[in-house]
């Protein structure tokens, strides 16, 4: 089986059909990108920059920032690499930044919300993607964006970062793709407003599962409700890949739900552009779309979304599994 699976790593992902999809890496460290193209992914489809500033005592300044984002951009020579601007609060604690403690951290001063409220942050660190926009192909990403004013002012902030560097000679790309992370329903929900002003989406699973579930993800207690198969989950997700679609957009996913190999044949037939995961798990993606049909797991997708309850949506899956054999 392991022979099985590394025969996967220096192949692209095709399907059956002969399909080809973009398997990308999530990564948070600059090893982990070594690592992501040793394992053959296409691209670096979730960079969670705040590792960077959780190890430090101080915060990174633009020098420091830079220099981190360029090796990730060089290493991936010329592949995409999607740079998540911070996404600090609910989970994740930054000792340098003195957050308040809350009641709901999750529901709190999270992501964009501090980004927008410190625009100095915000500034900083668009300064030093843009910088590495020049040595690889960057693209720039909003975490937990609920709502269109929240895009607007981050879409503000990446522009005048731009207009600052233009004026002060320094290079980057001028055509740096902004995109948001769809984690928050309200997002989901209005996608196709979304859909006409940014380049991509790419559909956090983690976050858009607690917050349309009211389910905690830390909270041991109610992990069985906790479920992306849960159909009003599925819904959310064909919203905004048709609304991205519509518009000439497209989307991927970063969240859990890309690395199971058993919604592969779901997201497949939904029409997911590019898949993002630990880098772990790109054989057993890989293996799993090369046994599939994008045709048919399109039209089984259609039923899958009409089925009433997760464990339904599962066993579907798993029967399909079964079949192919
Ligand atoms: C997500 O919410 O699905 C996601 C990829 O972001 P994080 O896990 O960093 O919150
Ligand atoms: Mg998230």
């Amino acid at each position: 089986l392991r022979d099985e699976l590394e025969a996967f790593r220096s192949r692209p992902a095709v399907t059956a059909d002969g399909r080809r999809v973009e398997l990308a890496a999530n990564i948070g460290t600059v090893p982990e990108a070594e690592a992501a193209a040793e394992a053959g992914a296409d691209g670096i489809g979730l960079y969670r920059t705040e590792f960077l500033f959780m190890g430090a005592s101080r915060l990174p300044d633009e020098e420091a920032q830079y220099a981190a984002y360029r090796r990730v951009a060089e290493t991936m020579a010329g592949q995409p690499v999607i740079i998540r601007t911070l996404d600090i609060g609910g989970d994740k604690e930054l000792p340098a930044l003195e957050l308040p403690k809350e009641a709901n951290p999750f529901l709190g001063y999270r992501a964009i919300r501090i980004g927008l409220d410190r625009p100095e942050l915000l500034r900083t660190q668009l300064r030093a993607i843009l910088r590495a926009s020049a040595h690889g192909s960057v693209k720039i990403m909003f975490p937990m964006i609920s709502s269109m004013d929240e895009w607007r002012k981050a879409r503000g902030a990446a522009r005048e970062a731009m207009e600052e560097l233009r004026r002060e000679g320094i290079d980057f790309d001028r055509n740096v793709e902004l995109g948001i992370m769809v984690e928050v329903p309200s997002t989901a929900v209005m996608a196709d407003n979304f859909a006409r002003e940014v380049d991509f989406f790419s559909i956090g699973t983690n976050d858009l599962v607690q917050y349309t579930l009211a389910v905690d993800r830390m909270n041991e207690k109610v992990a069985e409700l906790y479920d992306y198969f849960h159909p009003a989950v599925l819904e959310l997700i064909r919203r905004v890949i048709e609304a991205a679609h519509r518009h000439g957009k497209w989307t991927g996913m970063c969240g859990g739900m890309a690395g199971d190999p058993l919604a592969a044949p779901l997201l497949l037939g939904l029409g997911l552009d590019e898949w993002s995961m630990e880098a772990g798990a790109l054989p057993k993606v890989k293996r799993a779309l090369a046994r599939l049909n994008a045709e048919t797991c399109r039209e089984r997708a259609q039923q899958w979304l009409q089925l009433a309850t997760a464990a339904e949506v599962r066993s579907e899956l798993e029967r399909f599994r079964a079949e192919l054999q």
